[in-house]
């Protein structure tokens, strides 16, 4: 494959994200917001968009998870090596912060596309003898220490990320892309290049507001008020004293704080929400702007397992080339050829879980999977709520393995317990269902089992998942979906044919009228009733669904066609 050199002055869009997962040994990411940065990357690299990217290096990575035998989790730091994997770069550039100069270098990565075009990532560093102890710990932890921490290290990025980026010759951003609220700061320092001098710092009328909305796009990804990243003005006078941006116009500021998405929404031109559902959501909690719904998507290379890669190749040879296309041809394949090609999968996921884990999980199974970040309205173990329904199930519909991942956030005490429940059933059903968890959820991890499983179980609280993208992986491996109405599902879902819901089918429904402590019933409902049933006397209506989930599912659920909808709506519509 021919490389396509990177010119940098043609770069038109600079995308930030304060996590981007792009393979394993680079373990900067916690969840969903960063494996979607790097597949958005990667989507980009493929189709060539002109496009650079700016992260943190979080060296001391998110964590390696220990769990002991009842489940309790405690937490190391995961160091890596970025010499390994990327290129120190020379310009190093300074941002002052609590009244001292910040200096901030930057590592290059290169995501290389399916036609051989590049997309450089900068990945920023303050952990160098020219700052001092604590300033240098800022690129450490992804989501770590106190407010002023997090204040700082946004700052760092949003600012630093700007400055690096002119510093390194891309002099023609004309769009700069906020991926979720932590970026907003960079919003604070265009603004502040557009000051007319005469003027007093904290009047709106002091800058070209719409210039700087012409320059910026943002997506939000959480539903819920407390997810948005909020400062008190005192800290943010603080570490912004003796500079451009110690007096922040009010009309910027949210009931008197910095808040990031508000902040990120007033300086955009364009804004985005994850899923239409999210969208709906979103416009409740800022009324006034008018958010578009951009629903996310997964990387199709990176999450289709080799066994079915090995399919795509044979019967869709372009596939690569443009999966938004080629994917819905997917009712084609044989299905004796499908199910083996499933099969070799699954064998796959289960050998590495049964050596991992000690166990004996089967092949012949049906076998179930789940793999989040543990947090509480994820619910992981909701599917466990009564322990003894589900041996009866598995007596009268055919039996049932389940395989669990995740990682608890350090300080997230929920989440935390619902690995400790998990333990708790697996003890207490052991020899009748067997249950695992796996330590340690990470992109490897996550390709495993969202190909290797028979079915894929999402059951978050509604309306707070605001897309969800596993689900996703799981069907560019024809795995049907058993899901919440909620997020993207809301969007992907066809009953009896890309998989089944859980809990009430209008998903609109009034919130008094949504009982989610019921949402099990119905799960346990449709398991034994409808689905274990199916996977055990009708395989080829199964199989059916497989190919439904492909071709329905895997053609539109990607970051290709996601891109493509960023191109045309929100970098280059101007153009
Ligand atoms: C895909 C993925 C996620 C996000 O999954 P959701 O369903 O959106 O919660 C998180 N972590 C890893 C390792 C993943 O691969």
């Amino acid at each position: 494959m021919k490389t396509v050199p990177i010119k940098k002055k043609n770069r038109l869009v600079a995308y930030f994200c304060m996590e981007m997962g792009f393979v394993n040994e680079i373990p900067t990411y916690s969840g969903g917001l960063g494996i979607l940065a790097g597949d958005t990357i990667k989507a980009a690299a493929d189709l060539a968009v002109p496009m650079v990217g700016v992260t943190m290096l979080n060296l001391k990575g998110y964590f390696r998870q220990k769990l002991d035998e009842w489940g309790n989790q405690t937490e190391e730091d995961l160091f890596w090596h970025p010499e390994d994997f990327m290129k120190l770069q020379k310009p190093v550039v300074s941002v002052k912060l609590e009244g001292k100069d910040i200096f901030i270098r930057a590592w290059e990565y290169i995501v290389k596309g399916v036609r051989g075009y590049q997309i450089p990532v900068y990945f920023l560093d303050t952990d160098f003898d020219r700052n001092e102890e604590y300033y240098r710990t800022l690129t450490h932890h992804l989501y770590g220490g106190d407010d002023r921490y997090r204040l700082l290290q946004e700052a760092v990025m949003g600012i630093g990320g700007i400055k690096i980026l002119e510093e390194l010759g891309y002099k023609n951003i004309r769009k700069y892309h906020m991926n979720e609220g932590h970026a907003a700061p960079l919003a604070l320092e265009l603004l502040y290049r557009t000051r007319k001098d005469d003027m007093p710092p904290e009047k709106i009328e002091t800058y070209d507001l719409e210039k700087v909305q012409r320059k910026c796009v943002f997506t939000t990804h959480t539903p819920v008020p407390a997810g948005h990243d909020k400062f008190n003005i005192d800290l943010v006078k603080s570490i912004f004293r003796e500079t451009n941006h110690e007096h922040i116009p009010g009309e910027l500021l949210y009931d008197g704080m910095l808040n990031m998405t508000y902040l990120a929404l007033k300086c955009s031109e364009f804004y985005n929400a994850v899923s239409k559902k999210h969208r709906d959501i979103s416009l409740e909690m800022f009324p006034g702007f008018d958010i578009h719904a951009i629903t996310n998507g997964v990387h199709s290379l990176t999450w289709t397992s080799e066994p079915f890669k090995k399919l795509y190749d044979k019967y869709l040879p372009d596939w690569k080339l443009d999966p938004f296309t080629y994917l819905r041809e997917a009712f084609e394949f044989p299905s004796e050829e499908l199910w083996n090609v499933h099969m070799e999968a699954k064998k796959e996921f289960l050998d590495y879980v049964n050596k991992k884990n000690n166990s004996k999980m089967k092949p012949d199974v049906f076998t179930i999977g789940f793999a989040r970040r543990a947090t509480g309205y994820k619910r992981a173990d909701l599917i466990l709520s009564d322990p003894q329904r589900l041996v009866e199930i598995a007596k009268n519909a055919g039996p049932v393995q389940i395989v669990f991942s995740g990682k608890a956030h350090p300080k997230d005490p929920t989440g935390k317990d619902n690995i400790k429940k998990i333990f708790e059933v697996k003890k207490q059903l052991k020899d009748r269902i067997s249950i695992e968890y796996l330590e340690n959820y990470d992109i490897k991890i996550g390709g495993l089992i969202t190909s290797g499983v028979d079915l894929w179980l999402n059951n978050p609280v509604r309306p707070l998942e605001a897309s969800g993208t596993s689900g996703m992986k799981a069907s560019h491996n024809g795995i049907p979906n058993l899901s919440v109405l909620d997020g993207w599902w809301i969007e992907g879902h066809i009953e009896n044919l890309t998989g089944w819901s859980i809990g009430p089918k209008d998903h609109r429904i009034l919130k008094e009228q949504y009982h989610p402590e019921k949402d099990v019933f119905d799960l346990y409902n449709k398991l034994e009733y409808v689905i274990i049933p199916l996977f055990y006397n009708n395989r080829s209506q199964w199989i059916h669904m497989m190919k439904a989930s492909i071709a329905i599912n895997a053609s539109f659920f990607n970051t290709y066609r996601m891109l493509q909808q960023y191109v045309s709506k929100a970098y280059f519509h101007h153009l």
